[in-house]
């Protein structure tokens, strides 16, 4: 590891959110003059003299002036999240007072911090691993309770704790093969290939069960991505504006919330279903037809779910099931949606009841509730296990796709004659890449990228 990025210095920021909104700022320093250097601007107690996990009012002043009255919490090191000092000053939120206050620190001593630099610093100082310290970021991106579950398995060490256990294992073998290897022209064994062969499959197991949780952990994180697709006219539009609208009353029904809603996304029963082209829907682009095929297909296959609407009042029966034939073909789950029920006689919706279809009228906002159930089954997402690991993370499936490989290099190994030098360097690879995950093994620029992404002050 480079100094870059071990610094002794105090480092400071703004933990809270810079905009206007809130009562109160939070001011945090991490560092071993962290207490110090917050003591030579504090009016009231002696920081120095005070336990950990405590709090303490009194006034902030430059000088004579008072720049405001605060309440100061204190962490000794190394009972805090960066495993530092730690002290956390709860101002009023103007940015005048916050911006004051954090210059006096900076001319006491302490340094701005950079992105991501107190979760650096946990992670450092052994406080998190690294999937933990992303799993923070996660958690505070997250905007849906499945996400959020997630998110927050991860960050308790759901996920490392699995891999930890995997690790030891293999680190067991891995220490006996290499024993054998002492013994070098000595016909020993002390590794037993059956035992070492049946924890490589476990572990494989483990592994893929893993790598398959992506898919749904990653629609779990970041929502399924959702496609309306239909001819011009058939209600795309309204149809959006139905489940975004309700979606936006939803939120601005819950009391004292000035949350900005997410453009094109609705949240159901947790999950969140983004939208995706909307903007091409508005400007009742055919999905299907308009633009050639290549291009359709192109847009489709960034969905995981395609909602296509059918207007019967518009086209007939044989249309329909066409266009079915051809949206299967991409091998995306898709609703079927026959729109502007309102205008079907009962005798005309028994002709379509072949499609299987879920009647809606998006004008009069009808069928909306059965629409949601089915878009919920369709992605099957109604029994996913969100207290199950699941991995969220690109990288970290890199790693265990690397893991997986050199595993099945051991497992040939232990099949074919190959020297006991061979097994241990395949073992050290995939523990290696098991490393990559938690953090145990990194580079700076893993790291900085890591980090780099977080806002400063977390
Ligand atoms: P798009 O081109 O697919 O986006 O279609 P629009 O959403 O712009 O709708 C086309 C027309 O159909 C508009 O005049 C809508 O008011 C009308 N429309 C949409 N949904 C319904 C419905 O459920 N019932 C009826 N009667 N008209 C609808």
């Amino acid at each position: 590891m480079s100094t870059d990025l071990i610094s002794q210095d105090t480092i400071v920021a703004l933990a809270t959110s810079s905009g206007a909104n809130g009562a109160i700022a939070v001011i945090r320093l991490s560092g071993s003059e962290a207490i110090a250097i917050t003591n030579a601007v504090f009016k009231g107690k002696d920081l120095l003299q005070q336990a950990s996990h405590t709090i303490h009012f009194g006034t902030i002043r430059d000088g004579e002036e008072i720049i405001d009255e605060v309440l100061v919490s204190l962490f000794i090191g190394p009972n805090s999240y960066t495993k530092e000092n730690v002290v956390e000053i709860s101002t009023h939120n103007s940015k005048y007072i916050v911006e004051r206050l954090i210059g006096l620190l900076l001319k006491k001593g302490a340094r701005a911090a950079r992105a991501g630099e107190f979760t650096l610093r946990a992670f450092l100082n052994g406080g998190l691993d690294l999937s933990q310290a992303e799993a923070v970021a996660d958690l505070i991106a997250s905007t849906s309770a499945a996400s959020h579950q997630v998110a927050m398995q991860q960050m308790r060490g759901g996920f490392s704790n699995q891999l930890k256990k995997l690790r030891e294992d293999l680190v067991h073998f891995a220490s006996l093969i290499e024993l054998e290897l002492d013994f070098g022209e000595e016909d020993v064994e002390f590794a037993n290939r059956d035992q070492l062969k049946s924890l490589i499959l476990h572990i494989e197991q483990v592994i893929r069960r893993l790598i398959s949780s992506f898919e749904q952990g990653n629609v779990l994180k970041n929502g399924v991505p959702v496609v309306i697709a239909g001819k011009p006219n058939v209600g795309k539009s309204t149809l959006l504006n139905a489940l975004l609208n309700e979606e936006r009353a939803i939120v601005s029904d819950i009391a004292g919330t000035t949350r900005d809603t997410i453009e094109d996304e609705i949240n159901i029963q947790g999950i969140t279903f983004r939208f995706i082209d909307t903007a091409g829907i508005r400007e009742t682009l055919d999905v299907i037809e308009a633009k050639g095929v290549e291009r359709t297909r192109d847009k489709m296959k960034q969905a995981r779910l395609i909602i296509y609407l059918f207007d019967p009042t518009q086209d007939s029966l044989e249309t329909a099931q066409q266009q079915i034939t051809e949206l299967s073909a991409l091998n995306i789950a898709f609703v079927t949606l026959i729109n502007k029920s309102d205008l079907l006689s009962a005798e005309q919706r028994r002709d379509f009841e072949v499609l299987t279809p879920v009647y809606i009228s998006a004008k009069e906002q009808v069928g909306i509730e059965e629409l949601k159930t089915e878009l919920l089954r369709q992605v099957n997402l109604l029994h996913i296990q969100t207290d199950d690991v699941l991995v969220t993370n690109i990288r970290h499936v890199e790693a265990l796709q690397k893991t997986e490989d050199a595993l099945a290099r051991v497992r040939y190994g232990i099949d074919n004659p190959v020297t006991s030098d061979f097994l241990a360097m395949d073992i050290r690879q995939a523990l290696h890449h098991l490393g990559e995950i938690t953090g145990s093994v990194t580079t700076d620029d893993l790291l900085e990228n890591i980090f780099s992404k977080f806002c400063i002050g977390k």
